[in-house]
């Protein structure tokens, strides 16, 4: 078993943080690898070394793969946590990490390549037993007559998909038949020049779906669990708002059920480290879209209704250790709901970057809050616009949201724009009450009040 004694930090903001906590609490030293405008980041502060890795453009700095090897060489890091984001899900970069004698923390190299690749990764899922949207199952040609076919079986309204699409571009929905050919060739152009790769495949568009994903773990030992289920559903184009677990009317069943297939899926793959399976869930049924080969934002919502640290597992998986847990341990209690705020204007959604007069944080019981955020601290516009994430729990949802309620009413940040009056809407809004909302209907409200 590889001793893992220091760890560079490859992120920044609150996850770089998060993943310092952790090694903190594992009695594990730490390097922070910054560029030039995050030397007065929160972490970089507590790191026991830091290290420029280049100026604020992120293809300078943080996916800057060079200048994070030779930091990690330079402090004698014996592993890397790419955290969210940036490099976290790049196959070539935890290439060269292990190639150069550290240890990657996620999955091996080539499990994340399978999966940046959504026909493999479709393919490899059904052959899991992992249901997944009908489809054409693998990449479409340019003839006519066979995709006119398909889209017939597969019933109209259809997605047009880039194999390497990601971040929500790279798809187009095809409503009838006289719109499919020029859908394709227009998809297929629009890969080619955005990802590189022209390959595009076909799937039943579902109409209006909830977004609901499951957490995995699995070590080098064979052994994998799931940890249930979240729902984030909430988003505005594409980006996720807010996140909640358990995900509401999901039962105990349903919840094993689409968890076993998720474990059996990552046997097959041999998976590594934490996990996660994107499903769109429509009238009952769950549909794979994506994994994820990595920590993700809207993790604590899982710790906290499980007890279990995912940043801390993912560590010690990277150190050969089996995981200390089987399934039948794991259970889930009470229920978290996590918002995420943003340095941006409430109304037009524009980013608000800038100088912070102050900071004060929320508390009391149920409340976690995790943020690089102090007084007087300046956010950079380089960079993603979330700076803050507060996660709530109560015994039951409805304790959950009338403490996130509290606390987001409790957060004072002075100086800049955030979308914390939008958060408070959503809190009190009768859909989101009731629970259950699919991907579109934050979007539908903000266009009835006129946003
Ligand atoms: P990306 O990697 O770009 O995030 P995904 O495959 O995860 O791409 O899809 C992103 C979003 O696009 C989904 O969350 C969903 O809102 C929408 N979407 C993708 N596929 C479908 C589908 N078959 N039917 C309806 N919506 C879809």
């Amino acid at each position: 078993m590889a001793m893992i004694e220091k760890i560079l930090i490859a992120n920044r903001g609150e996850i770089a943080l998060r993943i310092l906590r952790a090694c903190n609490a594992l009695d594990i030293k730490t390097v922070a690898a910054h560029s030039t405008v995050d030397r007065n980041l929160k972490h970089v502060g507590m790191a026991d070394e830091s290290v420029c890795i280049g100026p604020a453009p992120a293809a300078e700095s943080y996916l800057n793969i060079p200048a994070i090897i030779a930091a990690a060489e330079v402090t004698d890091a014996t592993a890397i946590h790419p955290g969210y984001g940036f490099l976290a899900e790049n196959a070539d970069f935890a290439e060269r990490v292990e190639q150069s004698g550290f240890i990657f923390i996620g999955p091996r190299p080539e499990t994340i390549r399978l999966m940046g690749d959504k026909v493999a990764a479709i393919a490899a899922m059904r052959t899991a037993c992992v249901p997944c949207v009908p489809g054409s199952n693998g990449p479409i040609g340019n003839d006519r007559e066979p995709n006119v076919l398909m889209a017939r079986e597969i019933g109209y309204p259809i997605i047009i998909k880039a194999a390497a699409g990601g971040g929500g571009r790279g798809m187009r929905v095809v409503r009838n038949e006289a719109a499919l050919h020029n859908a394709i060739a227009l998809t297929r152009n629009e890969a080619k020049a955005a990802f590189g790769s022209d390959v595009v495949y076909m799937e039943k568009f579902l109409e209006n779906p909830r977004h609901i994903e499951v957490q995995v773990l699995s070590d080098e030992h064979g052994n994998s669990v799931h940890l249930g289920e979240r729902d984030c559903s909430m988003q505005r184009r594409h980006q996720k708002v807010v996140e909640e677990a358990p995900a509401p009317g999901i039962t105990m069943e349903q919840r094993l059920d689409i968890g076993q297939r998720c474990v059996d899926a990552c046997k097959r793959i041999n998976y590594r480290g934490a996990g996660t399976f994107e499903f769109l869930f429509n009238e009952g049924q769950f549909f794979f879209i994506e994994m994820n080969t990595r920590i993700q934002v809207e993790h604590p919502v899982t710790e906290r209704i499980t007890g279990i640290d995912l940043v801390r597992q993912q560590i010690e998986i990277a150190a050969g250790k089996p995981l200390p847990f089987e399934q039948k341990d794991i259970s889930w209690r009470g229920h978290a709901v996590e918002c995420r705020i943003n340095a941006e204007d409430p109304d037009t959604f524009m980013p608000c970057p800038g100088q912070l007069d102050f900071f004060h944080a929320p508390g009391g019981p149920g409340v976690r809050v995790d943020t690089h955020l102090y007084d007087m601290y300046r956010v950079p516009p380089n960079y993603d616009s979330m700076i803050a994430k507060i996660i709530c729990y109560g015994q039951d949802r409805k304790t959950a949201i009338a403490r996130m309620k509290g606390a987001l009413s409790e957060t004072m940040i002075g100086g800049i724009k955030t979308n914390i009056p939008l958060l408070q809407r959503i809190m009190s809004d009768n859909g989101f009450k009731t629970g259950g909302t699919n991907i579109h209907y934050l979007e539908k409200r903000l266009s009835e009040s006129g946003r």
